[in-house]
């Protein structure tokens, strides 16, 4: 089963996380499948409360209607 890339959350995650270095943007995606290594799994709660690095900014790509 999948969980929530949180320690200690182990909530089903909900969206995926990619960061993009070369634009300095998180981008907040539909959960993949299948899982890729390169990407955070998050659940709603934890991507609502995500907070960038500094200098970088969040896209969120989710499609419309998906939650
Ligand atoms: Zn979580």
């Amino acid at each position: 089963m999948r969980i929530c890339a949180k320690m200690r959350c182990g909530v089903e995650p909900a969206v995926t996380v990619s960061l993009v270095y070369a634009e300095r943007v998180v981008v907040i995606g539909d959960l993949v499948d299948p899982p890729d290594p390169g990407r955070l799994d998050l659940c709603r709660r934890h991507a609502e409360a995500m907070t960038p690095p500094v200098g970088w900014t969040i896209r969120d790509a989710r499609a419309p209607g998906a939650a």
